[in-house]
């Protein structure tokens, strides 16, 4: 069907004065003696369209008018009466699918929490329409940091036989009947299709190592999968994963590439979602655009663990974790470095060896791994990443002390054994991010079909 997009008949001032087709859902209708007016959204722009009627000289089909209901216009594009942009002077509306009334989109402001209930048809309101045009404009720009940058984009497989992380988040992969009675667990696998254990990839790092230690510098942008059963809402199953790892590379080169890639995409979102922006700021989270701007303008902090945790002791009586050295970082702890101390993201940077994976550079120290965290206010923990550790001897007792299996990490270990380099890299949560650019607070509102635990919709 040729038509234009919304927002060119809208925003291009040499339409004024042509013929136009327009097709799109219609969002509200105002009626008068002479003339009529449709609002049509084609998700093109945040901005609808107003399509005039000139009720003495076209009859239009009732069923074009109802709320939902889909439609081609024809008509001569003109200046709009009030405001800026243009609107188009009808000349003729033809149905394309009509709307019943129980269409569960009505005008009235309806809760993020009963949109979830209807996944397929939430896009259609403007805060989903613009949740997905900021996340498309995110990932464009997330490709254009690290090509402008001459970073290789790398595909890294998704069903694996290693689970890196351990922790027992990950999905298993089988075609293996339910009640197939084998006697041991390796049994059970050789007749799976693999032959062994398989399952869905939590991170494509150790795959990322392979690359970076001969292209240089690589990244990942795809979904990778976590049986996380705390139901939080930061955490899926199924989340989108960017993931850049870089030869000769150490800790305070990974966390300058952090800091500078979030500042491109946050300046990014601002300049090409302008309406989006302005729509999240005032409907979402107040003084969103000017939070998004300071940050993308100052320097984020950087706080060793051993640090912050000084500082949370002092606090411990607001916890319900109460955190001395060697703990965790709850997300409690988190939010109050980065909300209250220090109020911009900060870099929590050298955790202890035993809360951390096994691949983390070993400092001097014997205690801690030069790993770190970013944690932004409002959410917590955006970016985990580290320096890995380059050294076979280190790593190996590193594995070995974990009760790790040495030889399914053969081919990592062949990466220190044969040219070594220092290298690093770091995780970013795509829905994170997201997250933090528009304030939407719960994961599930910005990602198309959710996945969590007892939630596959
Ligand atoms: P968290 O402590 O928040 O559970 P993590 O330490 O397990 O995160 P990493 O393994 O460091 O996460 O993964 C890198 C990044 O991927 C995280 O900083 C986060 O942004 C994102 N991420 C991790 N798990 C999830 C998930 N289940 N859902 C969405 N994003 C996630
Ligand atoms: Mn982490």
């Amino acid at each position: 069907m040729k038509h234009l997009d919304i927002k060119k008949v809208l925003r291009d001032a040499d339409m004024v004065g042509t013929e136009a087709v327009v097709c799109g859902w219609v969002r509200t209708f105002r009626d008068s003696a002479q003339v009529a007016f449709l609002e049509l959204a084609d998700g093109t722009s945040f901005s609808k369209l107003q399509v005039v009627i000139d009720k003495n000289t076209l009859k239009v089909d009732p069923e074009c008018t109802k709320l939902g209901a889909s439609v081609a216009v024809k008509g001569t594009v003109v200046k709009a009466y009030k405001g800026d942009g243009n609107e188009l002077n009808a000349t003729e509306v033809a149905l394309l699918g009509a709307c019943p009334p129980d269409y569960p989109i009505q005008k009235k402001r309806t809760t993020l929490e009963f949109l979830r209930g209807i996944p397929h048809l939430r896009l259609r309101t403007n805060t989903f329409a613009a949740v997905f045009r900021v996340r498309s404009v995110a990932a464009q720009a997330i490709h254009r940091y690290f090509h402008e940058r001459g970073y290789y984009y790398i595909n890294a497989p998704l069903i694996t036989a290693c689970d890196c992380e351990g922790a027992g988040e990950m999905f298993r992969v089988t075609t293996q009947p339910w009640n197939s009675a084998a006697k041991s667990e390796e049994e059970y696998y050789k007749n799976d299709f693999f032959g062994v254990k398989a399952g869905l990839s939590v991170s494509g790092q150790l795959e990322g190592e392979v690359a970076a230690t001969a292209l240089g510098k690589i990244y990942t942008f795809g979904p990778s999968f976590r049986a996380e059963n705390s139901n939080t809402t930061r955490h899926l199953a199924e989340f989108w994963h960017v993931e850049p790892e870089i030869a000769f590379a150490e800790l305070p080169d990974v966390i300058e590439i952090a800091e500078e890639m979030l500042k491109y995409l946050i300046r990014a979102v601002l300049a090409e979602c302008p309406e989006e922006m302005k729509f999240f700021d005032s409907f979402v989270e107040k003084g969103l655009i000017e939070k998004l701007n300071h940050v993308a303008n100052s320097d984020f902090a950087i706080c060793p663990y051993t640090e912050a945790i000084e500082i949370l002791k002092k606090e411990n009586a607001r916890f319900q974790f109460p955190v001395e050295w060697g703990s965790d970082l709850q997300s409690e702890h988190e939010k109050y470095l980065t909300e209250i101390v220090y109020k911009r993201p900060v870099f929590v940077t050298d955790y202890p060896k035993e809360i951390k994976s096994f691949y983390m550079k070993q400092n001097a120290d014997g205690k801690t791994v030069a790993a770190t965290d970013l944690l932004v206010p409002g959410i917590g923990e955006i970016i985990g990443g580290s320096e890995r550790e380059a050294d076979l001897a280190k790593l190996k007792a590193a594995i070995q002390a974990r009760g790790m299996d040495m030889a399914s990490y053969k081919q990592y270990l062949d990466l220190r054994t044969f040219g070594t380099v220092p290298h690093g890299g770091f995780g970013l949560g795509f829905e994170r991010f997201v997250m933090y650019c528009t304030g939407i607070e719960n994961i599930r509102d910005v990602t198309l079909f959710p996945r969590s635990a007892k939630n596959i919709m």
